[in-house]
């Protein structure tokens, strides 16, 4: 099969389109066929070697397919399912395995390029806002990127759960969406602790998801409420260097976190229950899912150039 390798570390010139040999599911997992593959931040994090993986990999986690054999003891699907992963093993492919647990059956009504799209940023919006911090009506939640992949998704299930959402974004353009998703303030990158205080008639935001990281990280700690939260899940910008801890006393005793997906999929019934009402939303037109761009899997170079130049919105996706 083809997939995308990369056997050292470096910039988008690393990814190489290439010839593989076929995977065989062993006991437990399935093997997809895959109809798209869904382009996160991680893989540039993993390319660049800000996080340490082996080389020579096949990169990617997220797909979205059709299942075409089953390796020992798999019941919970059959061969012919059109199934979605977030945590699929080397999806960069045309072929992939993930295991029978790690996958969600996909809606008939759901098309297969949303299905490729969804899981990873769903799942990611889902756990921040039930999990990290529960958010409930009323509540005043700061994010960013509002126009990108997960800030789509995040504003739109803040706003179900009855939020004000506060976000930014950096063109007119990317506004203009931010806005679409339901946002109630979109705001461009300058003195957002001020705005922030000015909308919450001096309060500050309950809570902070921040995935830019290096450089809207001390706005961040400065638009909270006295005892918020902070939710630091990624560094679009850059990675956050290391705090003083008693920054967070002197900001109003704040509470932090810094989560990551897979601790947030421990098992396939936190699988199913995000992945089935992250498509249940969508079957239901509760949630719109805005493919931004959709490459062959050979160009997927160009997808990791576009999505590091901060020009993109919403979700990239490679197709076989
Ligand atoms: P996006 O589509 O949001 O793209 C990143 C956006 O960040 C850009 O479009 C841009 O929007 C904004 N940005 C601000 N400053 C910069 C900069 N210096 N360089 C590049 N972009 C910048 O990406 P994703 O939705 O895929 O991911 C968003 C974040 O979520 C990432 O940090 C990612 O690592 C994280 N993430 C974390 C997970 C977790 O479990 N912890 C899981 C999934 C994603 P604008 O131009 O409007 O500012």
């Amino acid at each position: 099969m083809k997939a995308i390798s990369v056997s050292q570390a470096g910039g988008p010139e690393v990814l190489q389109y290439t010839d593989v040999a076929d995977p065989t599911p062993g006991p437990g997992q399935v093997l997809i066929e895959t109809f798209g593959t869904g382009v996160n931040f991680i893989e540039t994090y993993e390319r660049s070697g800000v996080y340490n993986i082996s080389y020579p990999a096949i990169l990617g986690t997220e797909g979205a397919g059709r299942v075409v054999a089953l390796g020992e003891g798999v019941t919970n699907v059959q061969v012919g399912d059109r199934v979605a992963t977030a945590q699929g093993i080397s999806t960069y492919a045309e072929l992939f395995l993930a295991e029978a647990g790690r996958v969600v059956v996909v809606p008939d009504n759901v098309s297969d390029t949303v299905a490729a799209a969804l899981p990873l940023q769903g799942m990611t919006a889902h756990y921040l806002t039930n999990s990290t911090f529960p958010v409930k009506a009323g509540d005043v939640a700061l994010t960013y990127a509002g126009a990108g992949g997960v800030g789509l998704l995040l504003t739109q299930i803040l706003k179900l759960k009855g939020a004000t959402v506060i976000t930014t974004a950096s063109t007119p353009e990317k506004r203009e969406l931010a806005k679409g998703a339901g946002a109630d303030y979109v705001l461009e990158y300058d003195d957002i602790p001020g705005k922030v205080r000015e909308i919450t008639n001096g309060r500050g935001a309950d809570v902070v998801y921040d995935g830019v990281g290096k450089d809207t990280f001390d706005g961040s700690l400065a638009s909270l409420r006295t005892r918020g939260m902070l939710v630091l899940f990624g560094g679009a910008s850059g990675q956050v260097p290391p705090v003083n801890l008693q920054r967070f006393n002197a900001a109003g005793s704040l509470f932090f976190s810094r989560p990551t997906l897979k601790d947030y999929l421990l098992d396939a019934e936190e699988v199913s229950w995000r992945g089935n009402e992250l498509f249940s939303l969508v079957a239901q037109g509760k949630l719109d899912v805005r493919v931004g761009g959709s490459y062959p899997l050979s160009d997927a170079k160009k997808a990791h150039q576009d999505l590091e130049s901060r020009g993109t919105t919403g979700k990239l996706v490679l197709v076989p």
